[in-house]
């Protein structure tokens, strides 16, 4: 088929329309492994871009969630305090929030709080929300945070939990999958 540069066919335009989208946000302390966590999901399967921007990442995926295709839109939005208008304009829409920190930084953990406040100040308490333990491949037994502590944490704010590791692929395929399954189950399809 020929094809001008910059112009998609008709059919795959319409194709491109009738995907649903789904809008996922990753939130959590600088430093705690959000990108990584995004660009190992973005990269494991089908094609992607994935752009490092100042103040916020962006990638998306075409991903099947129960047999149907959907355009995952995954932001990384940063965790400096100086981006906190960013911030705020791009939850609006969220169906999904992964709320990160890493399991060898007690300050990202004691962050977590904040970070749920924040998610209820802009309205984005409709999304849904889990809670990950990341770096779990650098856990020692001094200074780290044990997953029973991290699974009682989220289990005593009703939230599910996750532990992965974005350097090793442990655990990012389930953690994304269950968030994805559940959003696909309440998000109405065009
Ligand atoms: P963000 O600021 O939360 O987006 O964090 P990044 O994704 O930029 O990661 C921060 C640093 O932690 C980088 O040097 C990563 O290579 C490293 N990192 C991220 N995830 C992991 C992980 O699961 N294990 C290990 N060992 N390093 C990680
Ligand atoms: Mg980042």
């Amino acid at each position: 088929m020929e094809r001008q540069t910059g112009h998609l066919s008709r059919d795959i335009r319409e194709v491109v329309n009738n995907i649903t989208w789904m809008k996922v946000i990753a939130i959590g302390n600088a430093n705690v492994g959000k990108t990584c966590l995004i660009k190992h999901f973005c990269e494991s399967k089908f094609s992607q871009c994935y752009h490092a921007t100042v103040g916020v990442d962006y990638g998306f995926k075409v991903q099947n969630v129960n047999g149907i295709p959907y355009r995952v839109h995954l932001w990384d939005l940063s965790g400096d305090e100086q981006y906190y208008d960013v911030r705020t304009e791009l939850y609006n829409g969220t169906d999904a929030c992964f709320l990160v920190y890493d399991v060898t930084n007690p300050s990202s953990f004691e962050s977590l709080d904040n970070w749920l406040k924040e998610i209820a100040k802009h309205g984005a308490m409709g999304a849904k929300v889990v809670v990950v333990g990341n770096k779990a491949d650098l856990r020692s037994n001094r200074g780290s945070i044990a997953t029973t502590e991290g699974r009682k944490w989220a289990t005593s704010r009703k939230l599910l939990y996750y532990e992965t590791s974005a350097l090793t692929g442990d655990g990012v395929s389930t953690m994304f999958t269950e968030l994805l399954d559940s959003i696909s189950e309440k998000k109405p399809r065009h």
